[in-house]
C-alpha cells in the first residue's frame, strides 16, 4: 500500500507585508482542515513577530522561510543560514523560487541548499519550471525534469521533499496553467520521479503554483497529481487565503 502523501498549501509572502497586516493575518486566517499543512514564508524579519503570534492564538500555522543560504554560517552579508532559521521555528524553507533562480543561482547551489535544509531539519519546497518560450519550443518535460533531478542529486531523505511546479509565465500574471495543464506536467513529474529513486517517490508532494487565487484553486485541488499550492500574490490576506486553504 502506498502511504497518503501530504497535502500542503503554501504562502509565499515574497516582498510584502509589515507587522501590522501580519497581525490581521492571523486574525482573519480560520484553517480547521487537518488533513492539509498550511505553511507561510514571510520576509525574514516577520518570521519571530509571526511565531509569536501563531503561539498566542494557537494557530495551527506552520512556519517557512522564502530561501536560506548554503553554507553553515560566516561572512555572507544580507544572507540567513538554516540553523538560525530552525532555531526560529521555521519547518519548511522554499528553494530554487524563479524570481531566485533569475539572479543567477544555479542547479548546484540550489542542490547544496536541499541538502543543507535536509541536515537542519527544515523540509525543502523545490520549485521548477519552464518560460513560456520553452513551452512553446516543447522543452517543458525537459527543462522540468532537468532542474528536479539536479536538485535532488546525492538527496538521501526523499520522503521529506516537497516539489513545486511553477511555470515562469504564470507566476504573477494572472494566467494560470489551466488544472488539465498542470496535471500533465505533475503526471511527468511523477514517473520522473519514480522511474529515478522508486516507490520513496509516491510519497513527494507535488504542489502547483502560479496565479493560484480563490477561484481556480478548486479546480485545480480536484486533479489527482496536484498536491497543494504554493501562492504568492493571493497569499496576503487571511481570509481569501482561507479559502484556498479550504480546497485542498
Ligand atoms: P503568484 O506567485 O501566486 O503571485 O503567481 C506564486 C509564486 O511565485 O510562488
Amino acid at each position: 500500500l502506498v502511504p497518503s502523501r501530504r497535502r500542503l498549501v503554501v504562502a509565499n509572502w515574497k516582498m510584502n507585508m509589515n507587522l501590522a497586516s501580519t497581525r490581521k493575518f492571523v486574525k482573519d486566517l480560520v484553517v480547521t482542515k487537518e488533513q492539509c499543512t498550511v505553511v507561510i514564508c514571510p520576509p525574514y524579519p516577520l518570521i519571530y513577530p509571526l511565531n509569536e503570534l501563531v503561539n498566542e492564538n494557537k494557530s495551527s500555522i506552520t512556519i517557512g522561510a522564502q530561501n536560506l543560504h548554503r553554507q553553515d554560517k560566516g561572512a555572507f552579508t544580507g544572507e540567513v543560514s538554516a540553523d538560525l532559521l530552525k532555531e526560529l521555528d521555521c519547518e519548511f524553507a522554499i528553494i530554487g523560487h524563479s524570481e531566485v533562480r533569475a539572479s543567477g543561482e544555479t542547479d548546484e547551489v540550489i542542490n547544496q541548499k536541499v541538502k543543507k535544509a535536509l541536515a537542519t531539519g527544515i523540509d525543502p519546497i523545490i520549485c521548477v519550471g519552464e518560460t513560456m518560450e520553452q513551452r512553446e519550443q516543447a522543452q517543458t518535460n525537459e527543462v522540468v525534469t532537468g532542474q528536479l533531478l539536479q536538485a535532488l542529486t546525492d538527496v538521501s531523505d526523499l520522503s521529506r521533499v516537497v516539489l513545486a511546479y511553477e511555470p515562469i509565465w504564470a507566476i504573477g500574471t494572472g494566467l494560470s496553467a489551466t488544472p488539465d495543464q498542470a496535471q500533465e506536467v505533475h503526471q511527468q513529474i511523477r514517473a520522473t520521479l519514480l522511474k529515478t529513486f522508486g516507490q520513496v517517490a509516491e510519497q513527494i508532494p507535488i504542489l502547483y503554483g502560479g496565479s493560484v487565487n480563490q477561484d481556480n484553486a478548486a479546480s485545480l485541488a480536484e486533479m489527482g497529481e496536484i498536491d497543494g499550492a504554493l501562492v504568492g500574490g493571493a497569499s496576503l490576506d487571511g481570509t481569501g487565503f482561507s479559502t484556498i486553504v479550504h480546497a485542498f
